[in-house]
C-alpha cells in the first residue's frame, strides 16, 4: 500500500489493458502509450481486478475471452463498486458476449479484428462522456469537506487532511451512495479486489482509522455508520 493517492488533474488518461493475447496486448501498449495514454496492463481478469483496486483507472479495455474468468464477469464485478467505463473488445460481431456486456455496463465496444484508429476513436469518445458528465462528488463530514474528484478532505480551518488510497476507496464507494446501506462484501471488494479470505476485521479498522480522521465524534459517529451484520452507510 502507498500513500500516493492525490494525482493532478493534468495526469493522464490512464487505461487498463486486459487481453490474454500477448501480441496484441503489446500492441495495443506501444500504441497508446506513444499516443500519450498511460498504460496498465492485465492478462486475466482476476489481474485486471487487482490492478483496479490498486491503482487509478479512467478507462478499462477488456477483452471478453480471458483464461480465468469470463470478460462479462469482469463487468459484473467492476459495475458492483465503480462506473470506470470500459470498452469490450468482442471476438464475433453479434455475439451474445457483446449485447450481455453492454446490458452489465459495458460503455462500448468494438469488434476483433479492429484498427487502432477505431480503438483509439471509441477512447477518445469514451474519455469525452466521463469528461462530460463529470465524476466529480463534493460530500460533508461533519465539517470535513470531501472532494472525491480531486481526492482531498478539508477541514473548517482549511487544513487538509491526509487520506490513505485505501481510505480513498472506501469512500469513493461510501459517499457516491448517501442513505443506502453498502454490503461490507461491496467494500471489501472495492478495496481489495475480492471479499473472499478476508478478515473481517478488516473493515472495522479502516472505519476506526476514518471516523478518527473525520467525524466530529469519532466514538459516535453520525456520518460513517455500521449496520451490524449487514454493512455501512454514509449519512449526509
Ligand atoms: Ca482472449
Amino acid at each position: 500500500m502507498t500513500d500516493t493517492a492525490q494525482r493532478p488533474a493534468s495526469a493522464r488518461t490512464r487505461v487498463l489493458l486486459v487481453e490474454d493475447e500477448r501480441a496484441l496486448l503489446r500492441a495495443l501498449a506501444m500504441n497508446l502509450v506513444a499516443r500519450g495514454y498511460a498504460v496498465a496492463e492485465a492478462d486475466t481478469g482476476a489481474k485486471a481486478l487487482v490492478a483496479l483496486s490498486d491503482q487509478t483507472i479512467d478507462v478499462i479495455v477488456l477483452d471478453l475471452g480471458l483464461p480465468d474468468m469470463s470478460g462479462v464477469d469482469v463487468i459484473r464485478a467492476v459495475r458492483e463498486y465503480a462506473s470506470t467505463p470500459i470498452i469490450v473488445l468482442s471476438a464475433r460481431s453479434g455475439s451474445a458476449d457483446k449485447v450481455e456486456a453492454l446490458d452489465l455496463g459495458a460503455d462500448d465496444y468494438v469488434t476483433k479484428p479492429f484498427s487502432m484508429d477505431e480503438l483509439l476513436a471509441r477512447l477518445r469518445a469514451t474519455s469525452r462522456r466521463v469528461d462530460a458528465v463529470g465524476d466529480e462528488v463534493v460530500a460533508e463530514i461533519g465539517s470535513v469537506r470531501i472532494d472525491l474528484a480531486m481526492t482531498t478532505a478539508t477541514g473548517a480551518d482549511g487544513r487538509p487532511i491526509h487520506l490513505t488510497p485505501t481510505e480513498w476507496k472506501i469512500l469513493d464507494v461510501l459517499l457516491r451512495r448517501p442513505g443506502k446501506l453498502v454490503p461490507g462484501d461491496v467494500l471489501l471488494t472495492a478495496v481489495r479486489g475480492s471479499s473472499d479470505h478476508t478478515d473481517p476485521s478488516y473493515l472495522r479498522i479502516y472505519f476506526a482509522q476514518l471516523r478518527r480522521k473525520l467525524e466530529p465524534e469519532p466514538s459516535r459517529p453520525r456520518h460513517l455508520i455500521t449496520e451490524p451484520g449487514m454493512g455501512y452507510r454514509y449519512r449526509p
